[in-house]
């Protein structure tokens, strides 16, 4: 461990920011640790925002706590929710926070994730059109949601998905819109897409597809309106966006430290070690666009891999060997249905492999008899199996993969 480290604040208790405080702990570390939230709720599971809260309405951010209070105790972390980062002095690793007060530290992680992004038109920000990032977010949106409303759900990726179909359950007319033609399409194969549609318009979901939205206005009879760049409108008691996130980093205020930290892709640049390239200063989790040996940059918006970046940023700091790098992972629940991913599914469909398997088919990807990525829904072992084969490199033999007489264990060794 450096031996001139003695404390350490972490601003933001989230996948990133809770799995470093558990690491520094597990590593050894003996020094203070401050863990530093905007959110008052503190640290909470997001992904839970577009599923089991929407869906449960007593589900309360104490029933998805990241980290119990007495943990962090035990761990002794100093917690301060409901207090932003407001200016971070980064030569000086000092951090200024909303209520005044200034602290200090040998080390600095940044683990401030993203916000929700809005679409840059009129109405944007208007108060029936929400967005699903905070706790509070979809306590918001619960409270609009009574049987019978209608809500338009606007993206095709997985949180519009989930949304969507959350909503559908709760009785609630939803209206599904995305720019594509085809949701979830670019992340997932085209045919699982489709049968994923049809099951959420079986669900009860109305979808419009190749969508071009001009503003949203509140001024008529209807809660709000959407206006299409064809004329068309659609009245709604609300609208709620999932069309991305931005990383969060508006407490880079210095010319200089903006110059060192911020990425031109979005995100705070960082190393593979997720240190920045000032002394002292990390960053972990969605917020971090991490530049490889190769000069790539990669920015993550997974649960899986914030968890992993938390990790391996406390190991930079305890100058400790990083945990190894886990087989890129995802999931995904969207009503009845639950979606795992493994690895990369590649969009040349030559390397598709699909196999019929109970309701569901399971697609690979296999690049030279070699699996590169797998997806399933409410098939978890099958995904299971796929990440050993991936992490394993086995042989992977397209013909064994999609006859379903052929266990997919059996193949788990090449
Ligand atoms: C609705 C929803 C559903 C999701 N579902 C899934 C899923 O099914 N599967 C999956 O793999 N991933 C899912 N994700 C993505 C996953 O939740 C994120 O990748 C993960 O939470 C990222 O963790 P993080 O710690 O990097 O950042 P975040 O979770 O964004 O947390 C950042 C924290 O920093 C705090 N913060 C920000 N700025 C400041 C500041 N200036 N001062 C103090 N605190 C600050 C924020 O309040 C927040 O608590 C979902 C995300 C959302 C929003």
């Amino acid at each position: 461990m450096s031996a001139s480290i003695e404390s350490v604040i972490v601003v933001g208790a989230s996948a990133a920011g809770i799995s470093c405080v558990r690491q520094l702990r597990k590593g050894g570390f003996a020094g203070s640790i401050t863990l530093i939230d905007k959110d008052e709720n503190g640290a909470y599971e997001r992904p839970p925002l577009s599923k089991q809260v929407l869906m449960a309405p007593a589900t309360t951010a104490q029933d998805i706590l990241l980290i119990e209070a007495a943990e962090l105790d035990e761990l002794n972390v100093t917690s301060l929710y409901g207090n932003a980062l407001v200016e971070l002095k980064s030569q000086s690793r000092e951090v200024v926070l909303a209520s005044g007060e200034t602290l200090s530290a040998d080390a600095i992680v940044l683990a401030t994730g993203g916000e929700a992004r809005r679409l840059p038109i009129e109405g944007a920000d208007l108060p029936e059109v929400l967005v699903l990032r905070h706790y509070a977010d979809a306590v918001k949106l619960r409270e609009i949601v009574k049987p019978g409303a209608k809500v338009a759900v606007i993206g095709g990726g997985f949180i519009g998905a989930e949304t969507a179909a959350s909503l559908a359950k709760l009785d609630v007319q939803v209206e599904w819109l995305d720019a594509a033609p085809l949701p979830l399409a670019h992340l997932l194969p085209e045919a699982l897409c489709e049968e994923l549609v049809k099951h959420h318009l079986d669900a009860g979901v109305k979808l419009t597809t190749n969508c071009r939205i001009s503003k949203f206005t509140n001024e008529g009879d209807a809660a709000v309106t959407i206006e299409f760049t064809n004329g068309d409108t659609l009245e709604a008691d609300a609208i709620v966006l999932g069309v991305g996130m931005l990383p969060q980093m508006p407490f880079i205020t210095d010319d200089a430290s903006k110059e060192l930290l911020l990425s031109s892709a979005g995100g705070i640049t960082v190393d593979e070690t997720l240190a920045t390239r000032i002394p002292g200063i990390y960053a972990a989790g969605d917020v971090a666009a991490v530049t490889q040996t190769d000069s790539t940059t990669t920015r993550h918006e997974h649960w899986q891999s914030a968890q992993h970046q938390g990790e391996v940023v406390a190991a930079t700091i305890l100058g400790s060997e990083a945990p190894e790098e886990p087989t890129h992972w995802f999931w995904s629940d969207q009503g009845d249905l639950h979606i795992e991913m493994a690895g990369h599914m590649l969009p040349q469909s030559e390397y598709l492999i699909k196999r019929e398997e109970g309701d569901w088919p399971v697609y690979f990807s296999v690049k030279d008899n070699r699996m590169v990525g797998a997806v399933s829904v409410n098939n978890p072992n099958a995904v299971r199996v796929a990440l050993r084969m991936i992490k394993n490199n086995v042989n992977a033999e397209p013909e064994k993969l999609a006859d379903p007489a052929v266990s997919l264990r059996a193949q788990m060794r090449g």
